[in-house]
């Protein structure tokens, strides 16, 4: 195979070209030859910078720019670590401004292992909410490591980034990370699927069925699933033969699994039948709220229920602030930016463009 004339410039001049094209992505891309020759952490720190920090003219390339910076495989979790932090350690917060510059209740250093504990506020947003890349498909099949996951979390929690639903590879990805994250047993990668619209569909009594039948019966990411049902799914149906059947098999076994699913079912559905039709709004205020305490016991440390409270799966919202998280969150997924509510009304009160 012939060699272009590209190709064989040395580093040195292909450099200040790739610089001069704009940071054109695609010559990162453009063969194994002059990608291996671009690949040193000074490039794709550069590349960052240009896509990653500044808002360019044109959004939908930019956008596309910052899809193939993250799907690339020298983006990993670490890499994109340390590049936060020099980027916006002079600043001292993730907003990128400094306190003379207008920054209060500055978030630093970031919390990496759980991006779930940063606080931001609609005047107080960090700089990279206005990524508005596809969420690659690395990050959504699993295998779910911590980098996996923590990196996953981050980005959802601070960017507006989503998945390509019109990418059929994506969709299967996203779907079957989440059969992959439950057969793993892993909490927090289910967890995120679980109160993540961004990342698929509400749980249904389905995803309980595989939890259950193919998953092992992990009782905490049963109970999460079921939690996200009572909270999110007031549609959901709630009728399964086929796990009322193992709940009874298990009972006649001695296996104290078998009476804790048959509590939760039966909470779940007695929730929903004492509130259908009732006038309190979009949710019944009982919501996803199961008693934990209702049918627990002493598996074990390898059978331990454990419940947590994240971020966003705060159960007690006032009915007014669920209409503004529900608003929030079916603006965002039309065009990924933020908006805020205002008299029942959406209002795009500080688009993230805005802060450029
Ligand atoms: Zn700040």
């Amino acid at each position: 195979m012939s060699v272009s004339p590209l190709e064989t410039l040395p580093v040195e001049l292909l450099q200040p070209i790739f610089f001069a094209s704009g940071h054109n992505v695609a010559l990162l891309h453009a063969s194994d030859r002059i990608s291996a020759r671009l690949s040193s952490d000074f490039v794709y720190t550069s590349t960052c910078n240009h896509y990653l920090k500044n808002i360019l003219e044109d959004r939908i390339s930019q956008a596309a720019a910052q899809t193939s910076i993250f799907a690339s495989k020298w983006m990993t979790w670490a890499f994109f670590k340390s590049w936060v932090i020099k980027t916006y350690e002079p600043s001292g917060c993730l907003c990128g401004l400094t306190p003379d510059d207008g920054c209060f209740d500055a978030q630093w250093p970031p919390n990496f292992d759980n991006a779930t504990e940063m606080v931001f506020s609609r005047s107080h947003l960090p700089r990279l909410a206005f990524i508005k890349a596809r969420i690659p498909k690395k990050l959504l099949r699993g295998p779910w490591t911590p980098d996996t996951v923590q990196f996953l979390q981050f980005l959802l929690w601070i960017t507006s980034m989503t998945v390509n639903w019109s990418d059929s590879e994506s969709r299967q990805d996203a779907i079957d990370g989440r059969a992959r994250a439950i057969r793993e047993r892993n909490l927090e990668a289910v967890e995120l699927f679980n109160h993540n619209r961004r990342l698929g569909k509400v749980a249904s009594l389905e995803t309980v069925r595989f939890a259950v039948l193919e998953g092992g019966c992990d009782r905490s990411i049963v109970y999460d699933t079921m939690f996200t049902i009572g909270m999110w799914g007031p549609n959901v149906a709630l009728d399964c033969d086929e796990l009322d059947r193992w709940c009874e098999e298990r009972m006649s076994e001695g296996n104290p699994k078998g009476q804790w699913l048959k509590t939760k079912l039966e909470e779940l559905r007695a929730t929903r039948v004492a509130y259908k039709g009732t006038t309190v709004g979009y949710l019944s205020p009982t919501g996803g709220e199961l008693d934990s305490d209702a049918g627990d016991y002493d598996g074990g440390a390898t059978d331990r229920l454990v419940v947590k409270q994240h971020k966003w799966n705060q159960p007690r919202w006032t009915q007014s602030q669920w209409r503004w998280r529900r608003f929030r969150l079916a603006y965002r997924r039309r065009d990924g930016e933020w908006y805020l509510l205002r008299r029942g009304k959406v209002h795009c009160l500080q688009r993230v463009s805005a802060l450029s």
